[in-house]
């Protein structure tokens, strides 16, 4: 073998790694000496929940999205998940009711009707966007579907219009997860304000994240704000002065945020704009360096709607290097070996559909060919992306990508002689 193959040995076959060892995965969230001040005087207020006198983050925290996403509501709660639920049971879901949610998704988004007692009706995603297909989310409709909770999955907005038509016409409420997908515009509105209510959340992993947990929850309908403010706090309604009568009225939980999430977050909000934008400048660097790459399906923003690049999922299509489809898992199976040999964190998100996770034994869902069929052959590449300086290390990730397609023969013979 000649020096020049010898240095471009795979890593997984003992040469060198493409992303030189040592190379740190560029951490997330990036905590500044701005954000520390903002907790620092949380500490030092002495406020440190929403029933504090005078507590004053977590209303500007809410002023601040709600003005950001275009609607007039914004409560502020403890994480994404109870954002779900509080927004259903707001909506008027409960017992016996159906919400059908993308087969797609993090568990969360199927969890919050089962807390309700309602049924979370598991429905197909489409193929270009990995959102719920509004053909599949109809198909999925019976007498007792109340709401659909489409996700906007790893910052892509969902086919909205559509979806929303669908509804609208049945009767059934939209209910937007936004979790991944904070401060997109669709269609020349902000994700957030797209149906009858929206929820974020803001977890660290998240693209605006909080020093731990918490959540939003938006919504143009003042009456359904009342409803949402009143059951993350007990069922209570405060009087304008934030004082408590201690009559609980609707069925609530205790889902507040507190002063110091929420300070760490509206100092996050600060540099939101400019993080986002310098990370959309280099995801698309990488991904057009990925995109030539046979085989390789990279993620596409679409012309009518931004993507917040929260997680970026790759696919791996056998049939473009003159295999048959059954040829993709295997393959991205080899070449997640690969990368990962080379110092490219990818992993997979999500290992089956929802309907499959065992706490959902017994709920019903579609066909989901589609869903199976991007499980299967696709991977992802989570937080190293995010900090808005990850623009160098993408650069060798792109080039340790670019080293193991140049050894595809080897990979897809690995990959057919059924190497995992
Ligand atoms: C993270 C996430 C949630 C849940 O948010 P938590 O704050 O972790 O409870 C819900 N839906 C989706 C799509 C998510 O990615």
């Amino acid at each position: 073998m000649s020096e020049g193959r010898a240095m471009d040995r795979l890593a997984m076959l003992g040469g060198a790694r493409a992303v030189p060892r040592g190379t740190a995965m560029p951490e997330w969230p990036v905590v500044t000496a701005a954000d520390r001040e903002a907790v620092n005087r949380v500490l030092d207020s002495g406020k440190f929940t929403a029933m504090a006198s005078g507590e004053r983050e977590i209303a500007g925290l809410e002023e601040a999205w709600a003005k950001r996403v275009g609607v007039r509501h914004c409560a502020a709660v403890a994480n994404g998940t109870i954002a779900i639920q509080i927004a259903l049971a707001a909506v008027g879901i409960g017992p016996g009711d159906e919400v059908v949610v993308p087969a797609l998704s993090f568990v969360a988004t199927g969890l919050a009707p089962v807390h309700l007692q309602a049924t979370p009706v598991f429905a197909d995603i489409d193929p270009a966007t990995y959102n719920l297909s509004p053909a599949a989310f109809e198909a999925a409709i019976t007498p007792r579907t109340r709401a659909v909770v489409p996700v906007h999955l790893h910052g892509l907005p969902a086919e909205m219009d559509a979806i929303r038509e669908v509804a609208e016409r049945h009767g059934i409420a939209v209910i937007e997860d936004a979790a991944q997908a904070h401060g997109v515009v669709y269609r020349g509105r902000h994700v957030g304000s797209l149906g009858s209510a929206a929820t974020f959340s803001l977890n660290v992993s998240k693209n605006l994240p909080t020093c731990g947990e918490g959540g939003l929850v938006t919504t143009d309908d003042t009456a359904l704000y009342e409803r949402i403010a009143a059951m993350r706090q007990f069922g209570e309604t405060l009087a304008k002065d934030g004082t408590r009568d201690y009559i609980s009225r609707i069925m609530g939980w205790n889902a507040k945020i507190n002063a110091i999430q929420a300070a760490f977050t509206r100092s996050q909000l600060e540099r939101f704009d400019t993080e986002q934008m310098q990370r959309d400048q280099h995801v698309r660097t990488f991904l057009t360096r990925l995109a030539p790459l046979p085989g390789l399906v990279v993620p596409r923003a679409l012309p009518d709607r931004g993507h917040a690049w929260h997680i970026l999922r790759l696919r791996c299509d056998a049939t473009a290097l003159g295999r048959t489809p059954s040829s993709s898992g295997p393959l991205r199976a080899i070449v997640c070996r690969a990368l990962r040999a080379e110092g490219v964190p990818v992993s997979r998100y999500q290992s089956m559909p929802l309907s499959e996770q065992p706490v959902f034994q017994g709920c019903p869902a579609g066909e989901l060919p589609v869903t199976r069929a991007v499980i299967e052959d696709s991977f992802t590449l989570q937080k190293a992306h995010l900090n808005p300086a990850a623009g160098p290390v993408l650069e060798r990730y792109a080039d340790a990508f670019e080293k193991v397609w140049r050894h595809m023969d080897l990979l897809i013979r690995m990959a057919e002689g059924g190497a995992r």
